[in-house]
């Protein structure tokens, strides 16, 4: 007769929301004999029993995107070899020239 019907109090496996985890559950109220509130005896919120399951993984657009962006990361390492090898035809030296004579702490 054990594990027959759950009573309130017992502990039961449910998917905290806070805690993210798989963790034990004291049974906070039950209906025509099935779980309907659990409360996580670790951080103690009250929520609705999951079955034990939950923490979905988050597939879909939001992967995809990630997909995306990584691809994007990874693809431009060749474009910067490129860049770096095609480099402007060197400019120039720009020389500074001063004039002789006159310097401005000479002056007094
Ligand atoms: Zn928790």
């Amino acid at each position: 007769m054990i594990g027959a019907e759950p009573r309130l109090g017992d502990l039961i496996d449910d998917y905290c929301h806070r805690c993210r985890l798989l963790l034990n559950h004291a049974i906070a109220s039950l209906v025509d004999g099935h779980v309907v509130k659990v409360i996580c005896q670790t951080c103690y919120s009250e929520h609705a029993y999951q079955h034990g399951q939950g923490g979905k993984k988050k597939t879909g657009p939001r992967a995809t995107l990630f997909d995306q962006v990584l691809a994007k990361v990874s693809s431009p390492e060749e474009d910067s070899e490129s860049v770096a090898t095609k480099k402007k035809p060197a400019e120039p030296a720009r020389h500074i020239t001063r004039r002789k004579g006159k310097s401005p702490r000479s002056k007094s």
